[in-house]
């Protein structure tokens, strides 16, 4: 038989016995054999060679005088090395009473005397080697716990039935466990996970334990100090003989690191490193979301790329270290023109009103490569608005540079095309605006060009039409054109609306339907408003004076004048100059106005009724219609839209809905105007259900001033009596 060796030595033996001759007996055996030997002659003499030795095996006499055996063992147990070191216990026939007791204090194994030579050498392998396996066992999870701990990695183990869960330590310890806290009820281990997570976590472990199937989680963890780990877990589920699942098994591994590496690497791959603005790759994503995004909600989206005219001149004569200062600052000027949303659509920083201002993620720039960036405007209400950021951008970047000493001044070429009528696919829309780019180039550069020649030319008039509405007012180009109202009782003209009218230096009237919305997105409403509450106040105190009275004018008002500060203040002050009566002065708002901030607009109501002038609903049927919410604002007047006027006498539905509007505005206490009258046969109806009043081209189309004034005399003038009685009959 192979001797045996611990490091190239044999293995030391240490036997205690107060009996010589079993000592004897042993040590001539186990010497034959290739053991060394060494002896101790009772409890206190067995301690201290152990210690001094450090034997590979201890064969222990149990019964000993002095110091047993047992607690031998035991000692020996407790003492720093002894720990795993074998004991073998030597028991005589009579000692089957102690053995349990050397068992509890860690007695490895035991062997009868007297002792035989080949059992007790053999038991003797046995044991070593044995202690050689848990050895190397004990060792290899001491790496692997090592390994486990580097790699921040642990395990656990979930009972379904019982409901409990074990961690490992190093598990315990990542999540933010209590010492001691390995074995935990599963919604103690949850209520560690973040809160958002939680849900996750517990459905795939329910769902492990319920389908047998793995699973696999990310969730965070806030640990002390704000930190906050996130683990990747990975469990399975065991299966019993029956095929139930027993336990659901898993690692947890804390991937916090790495998740910041995959941030630093995704930065580095998807911005670029001059500006910091997304590059190429990214503008390709966040283009694809913006077009899912517009067409899910049937909206527009324009992309604008932009390209410095010039710019290689730049980089040859001031080098690439001006080049970059320029991209830099440009790049900052682009986000900083396209942020605030809504006012990046606006060529007029100074407007007010018209709910602008909140800021808009949806517009993104992104730097395409040398120098030419593209913008993505993920909300554009008409196509033209990307027209209006081209200006606004071309302005920004028009402001001198300063780099390398000198100042430099930039113009850019931006082509621009609009989803879905230039393409529906990212690649389509870059391309397309590309391609408008190099004509916007081609036609000279510092330009911009839509990709298609229809949204051109709308982009154009639109822009003409504002560049122009903004010099209209000190033009004199406005006029302001009165249509009468009727008192349907008497047949009386009882008032009129002021509507205004655009007459164009070239001529061309245009209707306030096509400027008004353009003068309320820029903010011009507020003087245009002005100046029509101002013209026609005057006008009509005239005809007070002249004894064309009693005539109450209506002047319309938009969202942005009513909620402009200081808007009561102004009416007043109209008033008061003009000497108009306040109770022969209405205002006409529409639904959509007083329901955008109801407390703000009753506010403003009270304040205007205590003017002493009146406030209507205009076009009222087309908005939301509520009468019920009507009831809490301060009103006096209603006006029925005209296209529910149009079909009265035909359309039962029509019918039916001004029959009801008529009757709950009267309960109200509000006077009824109907819209748009052209026909007697409306006239009659709605005499019939005690409308109050009637305006519309059955009386007169909207008229100038001069003309107003005429026909007013003309209806008034007394007519012959026995004419209108011949008439009749
Ligand atoms: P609105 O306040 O509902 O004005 C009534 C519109 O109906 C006027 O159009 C008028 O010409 C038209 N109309 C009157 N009677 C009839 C009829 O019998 N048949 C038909 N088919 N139409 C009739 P207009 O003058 O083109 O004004 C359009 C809208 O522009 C106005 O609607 C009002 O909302 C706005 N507007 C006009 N002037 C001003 C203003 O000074 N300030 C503001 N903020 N808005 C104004
Ligand atoms: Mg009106
Ligand atoms: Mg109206």
């Amino acid at each position: 038989m192979k001797p045996l060796t611990i490091q190239g030595k044999p293995p030391v033996i240490l036997i205690v016995d107060d009996d010589s001759v079993v000592r004897f007996v042993a040590r001539e055996a186990l010497e034959g054999a290739g053991f060394a030997v060494v002896e101790a002659v009772d409890g206190a003499d067995a301690m201290r060679v152990f210690a001094e030795t450090g034997p590979a095996v201890v064969m222990l006499d149990i019964v000993m005088p002095g110091m047993g055996g047992v607690a031998v063992c035991a000692a020996i147990r407790n003492s720093p090395s002894g720990a795993h070191t074998p004991i073998v216990m030597m028991a005589g026939p009579d000692d089957s009473e102690v053995i349990d007791h050397a068992y509890e204090a860690g007695a490895t194994t035991f062997i009868t005397k007297p002792l035989n030579r080949v059992i007790l050498t053999h038991r003797l392998r046995y044991v070593l080697r044995s202690k050689q396996i848990e050895d190397d066992l004990r060792d290899s999870e001491a790496r692997l716990a090592r390994a486990q701990r580097m790699a921040r990695l642990g395990h656990w183990q979930w009972e379904p039935a019982s409901g409990l869960i074990h961690c490992s330590e190093d598990l315990a310890e990542m999540i933010g466990l209590g010492h001691g806290e390995q074995i935990v009820t599963l919604d103690r281990f949850i209520s560690l996970v973040d809160a958002p997570d939680r849900g996750r976590i517990a459905s795939a472990l329910a769902s492990s334990a319920e389908t047998g199937q793995g699973h696999r989680v990310e969730y965070a963890v806030a640990r002390a100090g704000g930190a906050k780990l996130i683990i990747s877990q990975e469990g399975d589920a065991v299966l019993d003989t029956a095929g139930a699942v027993e336990k659901v098994v898993g690692i947890a591994q804390d991937i916090t690191d790495r998740r910041v590496a995959e941030d630093r690497i995704r930065n580095l791959a998807y911005f670029d490193s001059v500006t910091g603005l997304p590059n190429r790759i990214h503008l390709v994503e966040i283009l694809g979301k913006a077009i899912a995004g517009a067409r899910r909600q049937g909206r527009e989206l324009a992309v604008l790329v932009l390209d410095i005219d010039h710019f290689k001149r730049i980089n040859d004569t001031l080098g690439h270290g001006v080049g970059d200062i320029i991209l830099k600052e440009a790049a900052q000027r682009l986000v900083q023109c396209i942020r605030g949303g809504d006012r990046a659509f606006r060529s007029d920083d100074s407007r007010v009103g018209a709910g602008g201002g909140e800021s808009d993620s949806s517009n993104t720039v992104s730097r395409l490569g040398g120098d030419e960036f593209v913008i993505v405007l993920g909300d554009v209400r008409r196509a033209e608005d990307g027209a209006g950021v081209a200006r606004r951008v071309a302005a920004t970047l028009g402001a001198p540079f300063s780099a390398g000493g000198s100042e430099i001044r930039i113009t850019v070429s931006i082509g621009i095309s609009v989803f879905p009528v230039d393409g529906d696919d990212a690649e389509s829309l870059l391309k397309n605006a590309d391609a408008a780019m190099f004509h916007a180039k081609e036609q000279g550069r510092d330009r911009s060009q839509f990709f298609t020649a229809s949204l051109n030319e709308r982009a154009v008039r639109r822009f003409s039409l504002e560049t122009n509405l903004r010099k209209a007012l000190a033009n004199d180009e406005f006029l302001v054109y009165y249509q009468p109202k009727i008192d349907i009782a008497s047949g009386e003209p009882c008032g009129m609306e002021a509507l205004i009218r655009w007459r164009r230096r070239d001529g061309q009237l245009v209707s306030p339907l096509d400027f008004i919305p353009i003068a309320e997105e820029t903010g011009l409403i507020v003087p245009i408003g002005d100046w029509v509450m101002q013209t026609a106040c005057a006008q009509t105190a005239a005809w007070t004076m002249q004894g064309l009275g009693p005539l109450k004018l209506s002047v319309n008002l938009s969202a942005a004048q009513f909620r402009q500060p200081g808007f009561v203040d102004r009416v007043a002050r109209i008033l008061d100059r003009t000497g108009l009566a306040p109770d022969i002065f209405e205002l006409e708002l529409t639904e959509g106005i007083l329901v955008a901030d109801t407390q703000a607009s009753i506010d403003i109501l009270r304040h205007l009724n205590a003017l002493g002038l009146s406030v209507s609903i205009d076009d009222f049927g087309t908005g939301y219609s509520s009468l019920s919410y009507l009831k809490r604002f301060p009103l006096d007047a209603l006006k029925i839209d005209r296209s529910f006027v149009r079909d009265l006498a035909t359309d039962p539905d029509d019918a039916a809905i001004v029959t009801a509007t008529i009757a709950l505005a009267h309960s109200l206490r509000l006077r009824v105007i109907a819209e748009g009258v052209e026909t007697e046969a409306q006239l009659a109806f709605l005499r019939s259900l005690g409308c109050d009043e009637a305006q519309g081209y059955l009386y007169s189309p909207p008229i100038p001033a001069a003309d107003f004034a005429a026909w007013l005399i003309e209806r008034r003038r007394p007519r012959p009596v026995a004419l209108t009685a011949m008439a009749r009959s």
